[in-house]
């Protein structure tokens, strides 16, 4: 089955908060380097999620992991937090980075597969690229890595080609 492809912020340990740069300017009120929890963070929640755009955090309202959050949180950490035990933080940034790159690829591989018209070569790429980003076992090391993969390099040469499909719409 086809893991979710939108975020689900209640079953993950709040890894976007934690793992990303914020930049201050127009979305962001702050500036944040990767690995420091935001200043507004509470628990794996957000004190100002009900007024983030009056704080300046529209860009918090608009980001989505695609659902790598909660696969990092619960697939590959058993639903542990780097907030209960700090020796997690790097690694759950680390697999947080690499199941975006997953995800990413995924939701892009999927809406060709359920949107486009794919000739039967292509058709079979695509639904071996997609076994590809969701094995039976996730493994650290595999998403971890997942960016600098040959899978990875395979996919970002192979998407470009379904452009051909494409005329006048977008994916999804
Ligand atoms: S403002 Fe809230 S949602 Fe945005 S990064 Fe900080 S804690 Fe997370």
């Amino acid at each position: 089955m086809i893991p979710s492809l939108k975020e689900d912020c209640s079953k993950c340990a709040a890894l976007c908060c934690l793992a990303l740069t914020i930049d201050k300017g127009e979305h962001f009120a702050i500036d944040k380097p990767a690995g420091v929890p935001c200043p507004n963070l509470d628990g794996h929640g957000c004190r100002i999620h009900r007024w983030l755009r009056v704080e300046g955090f529209s860009g918090c309202t608009i980001y989505s992991c695609g659902g790598a959050g909660q696969r990092v949180t619960q697939e590959l950490f058993a639903g542990q937090s780097w907030r209960d035990d700090m020796a997690l933080k790097v690694p759950m940034m680390e697999a947080f980075r690499g199941m975006r790159a997953i995800q990413d690829r995924l939701a892009i591989l999927v809406a060709a597969q359920d949107n486009l018209d794919l000739d039967a070569s292509d058709a079979a790429r695509v639904r071996e690229m997609i076994g590809w980003l969701m094995p039976d076992a996730l493994d650290f090391d595999l998403v971890r890595f997942f960016p600098e993969s040959v899978e990875a390099a395979e996919i970002d040469l192979f998407l470009p080609g379904l452009r051909r499909y494409v005329t006048g719409r977008t994916l999804g």
